[in-house]
């Protein structure tokens, strides 16, 4: 049920339509899907891809994100208990929906930001919820250290190629993630997600058509930092 929230969260939000609209709606023909055929992960299964109303293909994307969700509520679940179990979830699913939103659209949404920092504030600061043992000031000064790092290598990268290489969406978002890492665990962090960044890059590389020169291919850095975010907090439970 969260997956199928959380998938149609991104579509929503990545085609910038209302997310208040309350029935899901086939994006081809229009018409209102009837609940037995928008059961997350089966339906996709038992219509084998096509929608029942006019036989249009169904993106993979919806089970992804149905099926991703499912394993990272059975990962909190068996990770973590009472006010922590909830506040990681709400955390989860808010990660899963930058991770999609940016991984499809290059796009980090402030008001996703927002609700990331609020839950970051409650998390951290009142239910106590601190993976890492950062204190308030330190990971206050993480991160303004790390949003300057950001924001300077973008504006390095803007003068040397002349091209947007690392959106402002991305430095608001390493702000809010290294109030949960601090100074210890962030530049690991960094390289998880810099890894999975360069891995990215290289697959696009072999399975893009046109020849297209490696430094000209983008990967989603904001998708990686959230999933890395995510990887972090579970191995510190370990
Ligand atoms: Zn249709």
């Amino acid at each position: 049920m969260f997956g199928s929230f959380v998938a149609s969260t991104v579509f929503r939000l990545g085609n910038n339509k209302s997310l208040l609209t309350t029935r899901s709606y086939c994006p081809h023909c229009k018409k209102t899907i009837s609940w037995y055929y928008n059961i997350p992960l089966f339906s996709y299964l038992w219509l084998k891809a096509k929608t029942k109303c006019c036989n249009s293909s169904i993106p993979i994307f919806y089970p992804v994100i149905e099926g991703s969700t499912a394993v990272i509520f059975l990962i909190n679940w068996y990770c973590f208990e009472y006010n922590d179990l909830v506040l990681i979830s709400i955390l989860s699913v808010i990660l899963i929906i930058i991770f999609f939103i940016d991984y499809y659209y290059f796009l980090i949404h402030d008001i996703l930001l927002i609700l990331f920092l609020l839950l970051t504030i409650t998390s951290l600061f009142y239910y106590q919820l601190n993976p890492f043992n950062v204190s308030f000031v330190s990971a206050v000064l993480c991160s303004i250290f790390s949003m300057l790092i950001l924001w300077s290598i973008g504006k390095f990268f803007l003068i040397i190629r002349k091209t947007e290489g690392l959106g402002f969406g991305d430095v608001k978002l390493i702000g809010i993630i290294s109030l949960w890492t601090g100074f210890s665990v962030l530049p690991i962090l960094m390289v998880i997600a810099s890894i999975f960044a360069i891995i990215h890059i290289f697959i696009s590389s072999k399975l893009s058509f046109k020849k297209i020169k490696l430094v000209d291919l983008k990967a989603p850095f904001g998708s990686y930092l959230s999933l890395s975010l995510l990887i972090l907090i579970y191995l510190s439970k370990l």
